[in-house]
């Protein structure tokens, strides 16, 4: 199994999300081993992996022990008791510093739990820190973080993709059982892809964002990083539900997903679309990746999946749509960081002028990517501009809406690759941001759509053994059956003969 490949010298092997709370349930564990376990293995890990901008030690172990307490007083434990997980740093954590990856935000500690923190300490889950993530989660490979990149744990000379990178290193390297991150075009599902984790984006709406750091609000949703699809269910069915805190949090009732998937159902009777646009015509899908997501389809044929080919016509103009929606929102959302309301605040000589302590404060506190978006969205939004810009992206996204509207009246979920490459080596686009822009290429349009999405490992890349992610997308607010689909794949695809993460660069 993938957690026993990860087991560290000396250390108790890392179990998974639901395994760890039905053995703390149990007595077979106590909560505060396991803290203390994935303490050592970020202190064993981190040093290379820098998958983390903060660890809480001290909060951690507390919480543990608060677990073990109750457990011994005979009270009730919640369903995530004593399971140590990591919350992205776009996520505020009462008490622990959130920068959202940027020196803008560096210093400053949250007062308050976003709701999903709230729900998960509800549930009794132990948070141990925060993870390294891409500046204001605008990036695919965590080089954009003020405070340097996490490095994947299955080859530290790449990336670990962005901008949950820090939250899918830790998950692969054990480093806790799982954690939340943000997707506003793939930053769960793709870091996820590429460090070998399961990630999931629920629909649009699904999941609060109280608490949340906005990037582009008509696109960001909060996800799962986990080594199983039914630890994502355990992590989503803790998190989801409406909330009075967001009015964009939707009212309808959350199937309890995880009882759900106790055993592996085949596929008989489900239909599955693959966009010849995400496979057969896919400009720039490396020979390996597109091997592995054919075999996985076979695999998933034989599972008895009616597997068939679907059009969307539109996703080829994703990428484009993508980038001026979310500059456009991230232009109005990332107004509030003037040095005066929110952020930080340049130190100015006497008698400098309001503006001047705008532009300074700004141009110190944002890095090279996140002004680039800034200007971008500032220009679409532009009187001259905002139709030829912003109103056409609006329209090519409602087209792609339609287009997965259409493929999924037809078929259960929609399947192919999560990124057209395994990680590449650090630096390799850091300087080119319309190659990084590629690589969402796959994912954008599942949040232009707003629908549910998950990256599973398919088998490791015939050539590097680096991961590979098959990706699922289904219909709006039936994460039960993507999860159910992606489950039986698990299955069948079995344990995945992953190198040790210490292996490959030692
Ligand atoms: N990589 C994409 C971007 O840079 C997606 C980011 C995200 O989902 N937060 O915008």
């Amino acid at each position: 199994m993938l957690h026993a490949a990860l087991s560290l010298p000396g250390a108790p092997a890392v179990m998974g999300v639901v395994e760890t709370a039905h053995a703390i349930a149990a007595g077979a564990v106590r909560a505060s081993d396991v803290a203390a376990a994935a303490l050592a293995r970020i202190d064993a890990f981190e040093g290379d992996l820098h998958a983390f901008l903060h660890v809480d030690r001290t909060g951690a172990l507390a919480a543990a022990e608060r677990v073990d307490a109750d457990r011994r007083a005979g009270l009730p434990l919640g369903p995530l008791a004593g399971v140590p997980v990591h919350i992205k740093d776009m996520i505020a954590v009462a008490g622990m510093p959130l920068t959202a990856g940027s020196k803008m935000l560096a210093g400053w500690t949250p007062p308050l739990d976003a709701t999903v923190v709230a729900r998960l300490r509800a549930a009794g889950a132990v948070l141990i820190g925060k993870t390294n993530q891409d500046e204001f989660a605008m990036g695919s490979s965590n080089e954009n973080s003020a405070f340097g990149p996490s490095r994947n744990p299955w080859d530290r000379t790449r990336v670990a993709g962005g901008s949950s990178g820090g939250a899918a290193a830790a998950t692969a390297a054990g480093l806790g059982c799982g954690g939340l991150g943000t997707d506003t075009g793939g930053s769960v599902r793709q870091p996820a892809a590429l460090c070998g984790v399961v990630g999931f984006k629920p629909t649009w709406g699904r999941v609060s964002r109280a608490g949340v750091v906005a990037f582009a609000s008509s696109l960001d949703q909060v996800g799962t990083l986990t080594r199983s699809v039914a630890d994502a269910a355990a992590l989503y069915t803790a998190i989801a539900g409406s909330d009075p805190l967001d009015a964009t949090s939707d009212p309808r009732p959350v199937a309890d997903c995880a009882a759900d998937l106790t055993e592996a159902k085949d596929l008989r009777g489900v239909r599955l679309g693959v966009p010849i646009e995400y496979l057969d015509a896919a400009d720039g899908l490396d020979a390996g990746v597109r091997q592995r997501i054919e075999e996985a389809l076979a695999t998933l044929a034989q599972r008895g999946a009616d597997v068939r080919r679907v059009s969307l016509p539109h996703v080829r103009f994703g990428i484009a749509a993508y980038y001026l929606v979310c500059t456009a929102e991230a232009s109005a959302n990332l107004q509030r960081y003037d040095g005066v309301r929110f952020g930080h605040r340049a130190a100015l000589a006497p008698g400098a002028t309001l503006d001047s302590l705008y532009a300074t404060s700004r141009g110190e506190g944002f890095g090279p990517e996140v002004k680039r978006r800034i200007l971008l969205g500032t220009f679409a939004l532009s009187a001259g501009f905002h139709d030829a810009y912003y109103r056409k992206a609006c329209q090519v996204r409602r087209l792609v809406h339609d287009d997965f509207a259409r493929a999924l009246r037809d078929c259960d979920a929609l399947v192919g690759p999560t990124s057209p490459v395994c990680a590449w080596p650090l630096g390799a686009h850091a300087h080119d941001p319309l190659a990084m822009y590629l690589m969402d290429i796959f994912t954008v349009s599942a949040n232009l759509a707003g629908l549910p999405a998950l990256s599973v490992p398919a088998a490791p890349h015939p050539a590097s053994a680096l991961p590979v992610g098959l990706q699922f997308v289904g219909r709006a607010f039936d994460e039960a059956s993507l999860l159910r689909v992606a489950h039986a794949f698990e299955a069948a695809r079995g344990p995945c003969a992953w190198p040790a993460p210490a292996a490959r660069s030692e």
